[in-house]
């Protein structure tokens, strides 16, 4: 037998998965770590736990598929962005890592963003400008840290740090760098301006390299422990993000991927990098020569969460005496509301937002509300919100990247039927629920066969994910919804000058 290991290092924890040559799951395992976070803003993670998981979930699915020698054609990676440790003279880790949850940084990405450095910087690199990014990271470092600033001798991520310790050498892949908010999307290169503004040169970054390029002669120690042979080539592989894209089939141009977990994203693969005049969409490398353009959204499955928790704890008694899913409650009692919710209108900005409006002080709010409306009203007025928002997005891509054509949607909102054809109603798009398990380790496997050779293209993905459920937009709810999105998009601008002066009020009070 022949085999593929995708290794995905996640923010809460790393997993793997074993495949055959055809994409078929062979073994899994999954490590978990803990996610710091000492003071307000921060989550960071202990690098070495991380890499414990990692040597921990290869060598598990390794002993569960009953590898034999010469039967491992490859190990190919997939990691979170955005994160950022700093390692000293020795090589030692100065940080843990800063994860793209931590908010340290916040002051110093909103003054690129009114010094106008920020657009510049963007328009090059197809990072957004957010605290996410460890360019806002970095100038955070540096001007609040500067003792630690002067002794980091590289400027890495936890993907690099991984291989850093497998190889002996610091090379990060396009993908991963694509995201730092400092490198040139265009040319390829870390960009000079991103440089000179945190007064760091090319050394102190680690070597760039292809998503698809590997490396061969793992740490004999490790190489031992998991019994992989010195010649096994490791690919870099790319991050999380674009690897989900392709491990539920979404690559083909106007295939567009929605996933709503806890938060959500929107995301197209184009065959060239482009960028949004506006800085709201973000542009990451898949290889070099398929990009995906996307936005995340922090408000998805975590407000539906919010409503059970909030609005409908009786409910949610009733469910667990019934043993069944209160969400799955929820969804019976919105669906005998008419699409529209009967003219009632929600907006979830219960975290802030990033895309589509990147306004970290946006807040939620129902707008409409009648003496008529019920809570039900509410729970299908909060899913439809959700969506709207979604779409939102959407139509920023489509600025840049063309009009969709179909969608393929994933995350804990496929569960419910009502949520899915809401998606196709609003969206006015087919929906196809691709079976996703481990997405992002099976984008991580694809590209790796493709890059060492086993495939020929990564269009071959589409025989290894199945289809669990379609749906075709209804033309009647289409229409309702087409009569109610203007109104919630106008009132979003009318809302958005208020933000800021109820979170400060809310700063202020509310403990
Ligand atoms: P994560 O993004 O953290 O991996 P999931 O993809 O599992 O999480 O998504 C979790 C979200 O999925 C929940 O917050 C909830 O909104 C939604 N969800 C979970 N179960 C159901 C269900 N039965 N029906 C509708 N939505 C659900």
């Amino acid at each position: 037998m022949e085999y593929m290991i995708g290794v995905d290092i996640g923010t809460t924890s790393t997993k793997s998965v074993l495949y055959d040559m055809k994409g078929k799951v062979i073994a899994h395992a999954n490590s978990g770590y803990q996610l710091y976070q000492d003071v307000p803003d921060m989550a960071e993670e202990d690098p070495e736990d991380i890499f414990d998981a990692v040597i921990e979930v290869l060598g598990q699915v390794i002993r569960k598929g009953k590898v034999q020698k010469g039967e491992l054609k490859g190990v190919s990676f997939s990691s979170a962005m955005h994160s950022l440790i700093l390692m000293d003279q020795d090589d030692q880790p100065l940080t843990r890592a800063i994860t793209w949850a931590d908010n340290r940084a916040a002051k110093y990405s909103e003054e690129l963003k009114a010094n106008g450095i920020g657009a510049e910087i963007y328009a090059k690199t197809g990072t957004p400008i957010h605290p996410m990014a460890p360019l806002s990271k970095i100038l955070w470092i540096k001007n609040e840290k500067p003792d630690l600033f002067k002794k980091t001798k590289k400027f890495i991520d936890l993907k690099t740090y991984i291989f850093f310790r497998l190889f002996g050498t610091y090379k990060m892949e396009y993908s991963i760098a694509s995201a730092t908010g400092m490198f040139n999307i265009f040319k390829l290169k870390w960009e000079p301006q991103a440089l000179d503004l945190l007064g760091i040169t090319t050394d102190q970054l680690p070597e760039l390299v292809e998503p698809t390029d590997t490396i061969t002669g793992i740490n004999s120690n490790y190489g031992k422990v998991l019994g992989i042979t010195k010649d096994v080539p490791f690919v870099f592989g790319a991050s999380d993000g674009v690897l989900s894209n392709l491990g539920v089939n979404a690559i083909d141009p106007g295939v567009v991927a929605v996933t709503i977990g806890t938060s959500g994203a929107v995301r197209v693969v184009v065959d060239k990098p482009v960028v949004d005049p506006n800085g709201r969409l973000f542009c990451y490398a898949l290889t070099k020569d398929k990009w995906v353009v996307g936005g995340p959204v922090n408000n998805g499955g975590i407000v539906f969460r919010w409503v059970k928790d909030q609005l409908f704890a009786p409910e949610k008694i009733t469910a667990e005496q019934m043993q069944v899913s209160t969400y799955d409650i929820l969804t019976q009692i919105a669906e005998k509301i008419p699409a529209g919710s009967d003219g009632l209108l929600f907006h979830p900005y219960l975290g802030g937002e990033r895309a589509p409006i990147w306004d970290a002080y946006a807040r939620g709010s129902f707008f409409g509300l009648t003496r008529k409306h019920t809570r039900a009203h509410m729970v299908r007025a909060a899913l439809e919100g959700i969506v709207y928002n979604l779409y939102i997005v959407m139509l920023t891509i489509e600025g840049v990247a063309g009009k969709p054509k179909s969608i393929q949607a994933t995350g804990g909102f496929a569960r419910s039927a009502l949520w899915r054809q809401m998606l196709a109603d609003i969206f006015e798009q087919d929906v196809t629920i691709p079976e996703s398990f481990e997405s992002s380790c099976l984008g991580a496997a694809v590209l790796g066969m493709y890059a060492l050779g086993y495939i020929d293209d990564l269009s071959a993905v589409k025989d290894m994910v199945g289809v669990t459920d379609v749906h075709k937009p209804n033309e009647e709810n289409f229409q309702v919804y087409r009569e109610l999105l203007p109104i919630w998009i106008r009132l979003s601008r009318v809302l958005e000058p208020e933000y800021k002066s109820i979170a400060e009020f809310q700063k202020k009070h509310v403990k």
